[in-house]
């Protein structure tokens, strides 16, 4: 590369992903195919539109691309329709709220304390300025079990046009058809934001909404999914629906679609459609849950008392006397990887939380099985328990660091 300090970052990059570990539950490493697709002349192209209908000449590999990534798309999670080209998993769900309600409307979201995203109508966000959320919750913390009951009595009070199931730090399954069944019973739509877990999903690990009577999934595809950094939005079999989406997505909100990035997409859901995959699911949920278990054995709290996702989320603060922030930052300082975390009713501020969230995809992918997270998990303990000990921290860094080298990020995965 000609461009020497942008070299240089990205080199310093590379080294920094392979020296650590990263346990942060929303990244994952990409194949090099995807890599490579994500990287190809298809940035150079114009191609607003859809295949068979775009606005520019030149379209004859694009509407391939396109086609293939919608087909792979589809089969994977089981629907009828899928929309690729959303930028990332904000913008897919901004453009679903847009195309299925009017200003003014109602959604009803996991409450953003209890796990859920932004996007599912923080305050600082301009669509909470348009739309009206409201939230249901957990009714026990310690289970993580949703409070059903109440949900349905406030959607019937309030009646929501949309029930957005999903979550950024909620370690428990959901209970998809209590919630297909409430937002029936109020004339709502159902739509799960499977950002985190659609590749548990795509990998059979956890359960299929549409199986559940969902209208919709929105979701990333960088994250357990395992692809570039993008969006999508599948329904199931309304197309009317799908033909609202659509007309929303371009020209309603996005310009022109990045054909680079879903040429990177449709290379991830073919990975995705693989016997590999599956095995891919299934471990991060079982490694995940050893590195629970060890949290536990050592009487840390964590929210919802376990996991059934990649996921965990410890009440650091709580049990240990150590902040959100300065767990970060200690682990930080050993080769880990992870993200402060506020739980559920903290008593702390944003900036520094109660808790830790960390979870189990990316090590997956670089081949961690239960013996190899058990021991991180342990070791990470080890650090929380005597942040202070330079001679500790020196000793874990080192066997992070071994551990990594054992566990190179492999280039392919098929
Ligand atoms: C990550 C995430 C998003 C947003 O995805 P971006 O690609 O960062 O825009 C949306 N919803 C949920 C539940 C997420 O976890």
């Amino acid at each position: 590369m000609r461009d020497k300090p942008i070299e240089k970052l990205i080199k310093s990059e590379e080294k920094r992903q392979a020296e650590g570990l990263e346990l942060i539950p929303s990244e994952n490493y990409v194949s090099e195919d995807v890599l490579k697709a994500n990287g190809s002349v298809f940035t150079n192209k114009y191609s607003e539109g859809y295949p068979g209908r775009r606005y520019y000449g030149g379209q004859e590999f694009t509407d391939g691309v396109e086609r293939l990534a919608i087909e792979r798309a589809c089969k994977l999670f089981n629907c009828k329709y899928a929309n690729v080209q959303p930028h990332a998993g904000a913008p897919a769900n901004v453009a679903t709220y847009f195309a299925l309600m009017e200003p003014g409307d109602t959604i009803m979201g996991m409450d953003l304390s209890h796990g859920g995203h932004l996007t599912h109508g923080h305050p600082v966000t301009y669509i909470s300025k348009i739309f009206r959320f409201i939230r249901y919750k957990m009714k026990n913390i310690e289970t993580g079990e949703i409070d059903y009951e109440e949900m349905l009595e406030v959607a019937m009070r309030e009646k929501p046009k949309i029930i957005m199931a999903g979550y950024s730090a909620y370690t428990r399954e959901l209970d998809y058809a209590k919630f297909s069944e409430i937002a029936k019973k109020v004339g709502a739509l159902a739509i799960m934001d499977a950002a985190h877990i659609a590749g548990l999903i795509a990998g059979g690990a956890h359960k299929n909404p549409f199986d559940y009577g969902f209208d919709l999934i929105l979701t990333t595809t960088h994250k357990t999914l395992r692809g570039p950094r993008g969006g999508m939005i599948l329904t199931r079999d309304n197309e009317e629906i799908a033909k609202k989406i659509d007309k929303m997505v371009f020209p309603g909100f996005q310009g022109g679609p990045l054909m680079n990035t879903i040429a990177a997409k449709a290379v991830c859901f073919g990975e995705a459609l693989t016997p590999a995959f599956k095995k891919y699911a299934t471990q991060i949920i079982k490694n995940a849950r050893v590195m629970a278990k060890v949290f536990l054995d050592n009487k840390i709290r964590l929210i919802g008392g376990g996991t059934d996702n990649h996921c965990v989320l410890a009440d650091v603060y709580g049990s240990l006397g150590v902040t959100g922030k300065e767990a970060q930052t200690v682990l930080d300082e050993v080769g880990i990887t992870l993200n402060m975390n506020m739980i559920a009713d903290d008593p702390r501020k944003p900036l520094d939380p109660s808790g830790i969230r960390f979870g189990t995809p990316a090590i997956t992918t670089r081949g961690f099985k239960e013996k190899e997270c058990k021991r991180v998990a342990e070791l990470m303990v080890k650090v929380l328990k005597n942040k202070d000990n330079k001679k500790i921290k020196e000793s874990v860094h080192k066997e992070i660091k071994a551990l990594a080298k054992k566990f190179p990020i492999p280039k392919k995965f098929v």
